[in-house]
């Protein structure tokens, strides 16, 4: 039963004043007109409330300066909660059947227990309504599901910010108890390989084609996939599904062995017909925990997030200069003499830098 809490805290009781009396409607506009305190937040999501959840991630998506300290405090509250968890990049064509096959996979790993937390990455949703709806009418079990919580991808950004808010949206969701992360994307642009660089497992699903299985595949997403699953394998697709299972099993062989010793697997599978899906999940496990006896999956993570504070910074620096008043005319400069061929460009970065640098002084 809904109380006064959940419907401040909410959005979706927003339409349903129905039966709630005027003063309490005006209290509820009031009260979610207040921001939710951050210890309220992070008490609420350790105790893994969805709703507080959602208004977490909303608070790391605000693009209003106001709340970055509090988004920031929020994050490191939560990186501070020590969670086991698996992270899943998810990622193939439009069609390929993402969404049914998260919403097979999902639904099975709640049955057995787990919290299943999916989030999107799609770059191309600030473009128009993008191509991973983010809706819930595309997984409809799992959306109604208790112990599963999805949400569409940050909209109106670049990659770069899809990238940081999707990281931390990462780390809320396995503070409030999700132990399985699934992070699907398609493949525009660098988003591959931007979730490649967030998570554990990357799977890329595939589709059986008529012995052009290999064809219009960008080039360093195989050599990325832990595994490739062959969707789509029923009825008809049977036989042609097997053959795409040789072909690309031969051609990951030709990559050279991953650092952490696991060999990336080719599967089949059907989301329409609930078949191959346990037996990739086994497959993820075993990856788990061969690479956790290495210490290859702890390693990973390290690296990631070092390299997550190495770009931060790369792009942060880039921001500052470009973002200073002078910038903009001494570039103009430069690029007129290199067009002229009065300096080298080498040396005109340089001198652009060095006269940038010194009005720091
Ligand atoms: P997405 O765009 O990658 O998220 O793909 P969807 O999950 O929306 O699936 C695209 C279409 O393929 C839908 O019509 C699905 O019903 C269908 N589909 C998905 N998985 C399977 C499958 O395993 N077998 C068959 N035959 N159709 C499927």
């Amino acid at each position: 039963m809904p109380n006064l809490y959940t419907f401040v805290v909410n959005p979706r009781f927003l339409s349903s004043k129905k039966g709630i009396p005027e003063h309490t409607v005006s209290k509820i506009k009031k009260l979610r007109r207040q921001e939710i305190p951050i210890e309220t937040l992070t008490k609420g999501i350790f105790e893994g409330d969805k709703t507080l959840l959602a208004q977490g991630i909303t608070l790391l998506e605000s693009s209003n300066p106001e709340h970055f300290d509090k988004a920031n405090t929020l994050v490191e509250k939560c990186l501070a909660k020590s969670t086991q968890t698996i992270r899943i990049g998810i990622t193939g064509v439009p069609g390929v059947g993402k969404s049914s096959f998260i919403e097979v996979l999902g639904t099975t790993l709640t049955s057995i227990g787990k919290k299943v937390a999916v989030l999107a990455v799609d770059p191309t949703s600030s473009l128009s309504k993008g191509s991973i709806l983010g809706d819930k009418t595309r997984m409809q079990s799992l959306s109604k599901d208790p112990n599963a919580f999805i949400r569409p991808s940050p909209s109106g950004e670049s990659l770069g910010g899809v990238a940081r808010k999707t990281r931390e949206s990462i780390v809320l969701c396995e503070a409030a108890g999700f132990d399985v992360i699934l992070v699907e994307t398609v493949g525009v642009g660098q988003s591959e390989t931007m979730v490649h660089s967030m998570v554990d497992f990357f799977l890329l699903l595939k589709l059986s084609g008529a012995g052009d299985e290999l064809q219009g595949i960008k080039r360093g997403i195989m050599e990325m996939a832990d595994a490739i699953a062959i969707n789509k394998a029923d009825g008809h697709n049977v036989e042609k599904a097997k053959l795409a299972e040789t072909e690309f099993t031969r051609a990951l062989h030709l990559y050279p062995p991953k650092e952490n010793g696991w060999t990336p697997k080719v599967l089949r599978c059907s989301a329409m017909e609930n078949n191959g899906i346990v037996e990739i999940w086994e497959m993820i496990r075993d990856f788990a925990i061969k690479t956790s006896e290495t210490g290859h999956f702890d390693k990973n993570r390290k690296t990631q997030n070092k390299n997550w504070f190495l770009q931060t910074v790369d792009e942060q620096l880039k921001q500052f200069f470009h973002q200073k008043k002078t910038f903009k005319s001494k570039q103009d400069q430069m690029l007129k003499a290199i067009e002229e061929n009065k300096i080298s460009p080498y040396y005109a970065a340089q001198t652009l830098l060095a006269d940038l640098t010194q009005e720091l002084k």
